[in-house]
């Protein structure tokens, strides 16, 4: 299929449904069968990513999220009306420039959360704020070309009124750090320039929900040493000629029930490799080739994005902290005072993830025309965020004991000799036993499984991790005001806190 043909299969499903703007969970369904290519974990060609194993249950969990754009108790918070034509549109291609934008994005985010428990990192409102992140610095993109910067806005507007899913791909392909980026065989480059577009050649790595969405949109912002050639911000439909998404192996088994695995059982976002053979991309969808001041852009063309990683985060931690009141309700143990300390350490991280966002929001400015929350909230949160995650998932398995081991399987409890006998030894506080299992089922898929592990690498990686993070607080967030009112105070020389680069890779 060609890459028109993306957008006229899209164009083509969203006429046949109730509204031309808004896909239901049916149509976004039919609309990933376009041709992409996906290899999956056993080497095998995917045939069709609706119906396969490893991807049935997370398109499945997804489409209800198109679904609830449809559904009245939903419908006001998954879209919103538009002032310019008075139609609807998904609120995840909802342009923030106030206060009250950036809130029902919130909101959405809060329902999309609450219904996959967070762990979808890059849920279906996503990947719209990597193009939003675009716009908020067009300025530095019309400055290098000004049809590349019509491009830009031309997507946003296509993703809007197509209801479009899109990934990001930032970094760059891991090898060793030692070699010259042009010496790095997978690095992403235009290997042919044409008067209609570019061709690409190479790879871009961890594509979180890639093989769930319509468009990968591409960057450069972490990686500030390229060459001209694969200096590269774009946008890739999947099932563009040439390209391929290989799948990492799987975390949760296809056969997985609700009273087994509560969250697991839905499924989860896949991460994968995108390989590109000679994959060519029109000139429609390049926002910049070969510009080298945007590449290590990242706190400023990821601000927005930032701001969704760490409200997510933010209402994850109001769910870590239901479930650590809930676990210390169904065991009876909160009379013990080391008990109740762990679930205040727990409230502690979701109250300081919540000052974070509404902090950044508070202080938020104005970006070509888009209202961007503050980064060095968002910063100094997202820091916090990562470090104390580990703590938090700990203090789960902690007030847990030997409920997170004494659950039992759907099977084990039907046997007609255990099954009484388990229900009958192990009873929670005001829950059956079998009730009890069925919670422990759930903390087990939120703190303990490999699903669960897997969220969080990448809780602490998705963003760039810890080390990075800080390198960029110290190097960002303002204090030169404090700094100056000391020195004035003691009578010392000023100074203009110039922060040297450390490394020739650090981010600008
Ligand atoms: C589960 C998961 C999902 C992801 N999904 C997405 C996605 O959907 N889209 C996307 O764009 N990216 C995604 N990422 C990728 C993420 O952006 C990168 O992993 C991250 O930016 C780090 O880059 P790297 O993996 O290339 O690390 P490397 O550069 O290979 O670094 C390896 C390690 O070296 C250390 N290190 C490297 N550089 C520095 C430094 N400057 N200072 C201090 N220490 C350093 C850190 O410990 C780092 O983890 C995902 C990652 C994970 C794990």
């Amino acid at each position: 299929m060609s890459v028109i043909a993306t957008s006229n299969k899209i164009r083509e499903i969203l006429s046949k449904g109730p509204e031309l703007q808004l896909m239901t969970g049916e149509q976004y369904k039919e609309s990933l069968r376009d041709g992409r290519r996906v290899i999956d974990a056993q080497g095998n060609e995917v045939k069709d990513v609706v119906t396969h194993p490893s991807t049935k249950r997370s398109v499945e969990n997804l489409a209800k999220v198109y679904d609830m754009q449809f559904d009245p108790s939903t419908r006001d918070i998954t879209t919103f009306v538009s002032s310019q034509d008075g139609k609807r549109y998904s609120t995840g291609w909802l342009i923030p420039r106030t206060k009250e934008d950036l809130k029902l994005r919130r909101e959405m985010l809060r329902l999309s959360t609450f219904h996959t428990f967070g762990v979808f990192g890059r849920p279906n409102d996503y990947g719209a704020l990597m193009s939003m992140g675009m716009l908020s610095i067009i300025d530095k993109m019309e400055a290098e070309n000004p049809e590349y910067a019509e491009n830009v806005r031309r997507f946003v507007d296509f993703c809007q009124k197509h209801n479009v899913m899109s990934s990001d791909l930032v970094p760059d392909v891991q090898t060793d750090k030692n070699l010259p980026p042009d010496q790095k065989q997978g690095t992403l480059r235009i290997v042919e320039e044409r008067p209609d577009g570019v061709v690409l050649c190479g790879a871009k790595p961890c594509g979180s929900v890639g093989v769930q969405g319509h468009f990968a949109t591409i960057s450069t912002a972490t990686s500030p040493n390229l060459k001209a050639d694969a200096a590269i911000w774009c946008a890739v439909p999947i099932n563009s000629p040439g390209l391929t998404l290989v799948l990492r192996e799987s975390t949760i088994s296809p056969d997985y029930e609700f009273e087994d695995h509560p969250i697991d059982s839905f499924g989860e976002e896949l991460d994968n490799m995108m390989i590109f053979d000679h994959v060519f991309v029109p000139r429609e969808y390049l926002f910049s080739v070969g510009n080298f001041n945007l590449l290590g852009l990242y706190r400023e063309s990821g601000a927005l994005a930032h701001w969704h990683i760490l409200s997510r985060l933010m209402y994850r931690a109001e769910i870590f902290m239901g479930a650590a009141q809930s676990i210390v309700d169904v065991l009876g143990t909160s009379s013990f005072q080391g008990v109740r300390d762990s679930v205040a350490e727990v409230i502690s991280y979701h109250a300081a993830l919540k000052a974070h966002i509404l902090a950044s929001e508070e202080e938020a400015e104005n970006w070509n025309g888009l209202l961007v929350p503050s980064t060095d909230f968002l910063t100094a949160g997202r820091l916090h965020s990562i470090v104390h995650y580990p703590r938090v998932m700990h203090i789960l398995r902690d007030l847990s004991g030997q409920g997170l081991i004494s659950r039992f399987t759907s099977k084990a409890w039907d046997h007609p000799e255990i099954g009484p006998l388990l229900e009958s030894y192990l009873p929670g506080a005001g829950v059956t036993a079998k009730e009890k299992n069925r919670f422990f089922n759930f903390i087990w898929d939120l703190a303990c499984s490999s699903h669960s592990t897997r969220v969080a690498l990448f809780e602490n990686t998705n963003s760039t991790n810890a080390p990075v993070v800080q390198a960029e607080l110290y190097r960002s967030y303002k204090r030169k005001e404090p700094v100056d009112h000391i020195r004035d105070y003691l009578n010392l020389p000023s100074t203009n806190l110039e922060v040297k680069k450390l490394y020739k890779h650090d981010l600008k």
